[in-house]
């Protein structure tokens, strides 16, 4: 389960023109904004000005990590598959681009730790939302000369490789993540507050549901 904060929300001004699909997705590309300031929803806004700046129909990346792990929706889909970006020349045309805001150049600012767990559960989320068996997770400057993800983040692509299991593995089913969230809510969960835990429930018993195929049925979440 992921939360993504969506492009209304963050105040995202219209596309200068049509996403193309991207057909068959095979991984993801890493970036960084190379920016220090990162926290804030104009952040991410900026980045969408200077991107357009430059030609392009919208910012660049599929997602945005904010410095506390806040995941924004960049390019949105287009019927159901990721659009395809614009950064990487070709590799971006199968790789989802995923920017963590910050610049992870040495001296500069570090990884933190929440932005970290949101990438890899993002990529978790990517290789099962997309059906991906084996996702790949490289970092920009494996498809072209640029310091990006910055020297910092791309040592820690080996960590996040080694956190997002195989699709197929018992561990990382959705199901398995669905059932851990709604174990872990249980200590929040107070009489007079059975909202929430309804809630978590029905989460639970739609990742069943999606996860068995089900995706036709008349569903959707909150
Ligand atoms: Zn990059």
């Amino acid at each position: 389960m992921i939360k993504v904060i969506k492009r209304a929300e963050w105040g995202a001004k219209p596309p200068n023109g049509r996403f193309t699909q991207m057909h068959s997705p095979e991984g993801v590309i890493v970036h960084h904004s190379a920016d220090p300031f990162r926290r804030s929803s104009g952040a991410v806004q900026q980045i969408q000005i200077d991107h357009q700046s430059w030609g392009w129909v919208d910012v660049g990346y599929n997602f945005l990590i904010t410095e506390v792990g806040e995941i924004c929706e960049g390019r949105p889909e287009v019927d159901g598959l990721p659009a395809i970006g614009s950064y990487s020349s070709g590799a971006d045309s199968r790789r989802i681009g995923i920017c963590l805001l910050g610049n992870f150049q040495e001296g500069h600012d570090h990884v933190d730790k929440d932005q970290l767990a949101a990438l890899v559960k993002l990529c978790r989320w990517c290789a099962i939302h997309y059906s991906i068996q084996s996702l790949l997770i490289s970092g920009h400057r494996d498809h072209r000369t640029t310091a990006c993800p910055g020297d910092q983040l791309y040592r820690l692509l080996d960590s996040v490789r080694a956190d997002v299991l195989p699709t197929d593995s018992p561990t990382d089913s959705p199901i398995d993540e669905a059932v851990q969230s709604l174990m872990e809510a249980g200590p929040e969960i107070h009489i007079g507050d059975y909202p929430a835990a309804l809630w978590a429930l029905y989460d639970c018993c739609f990742s069943v549901l999606e996860h068995l195929g089900a995706t036709g049925l008349p569903l959707s979440r909150r």
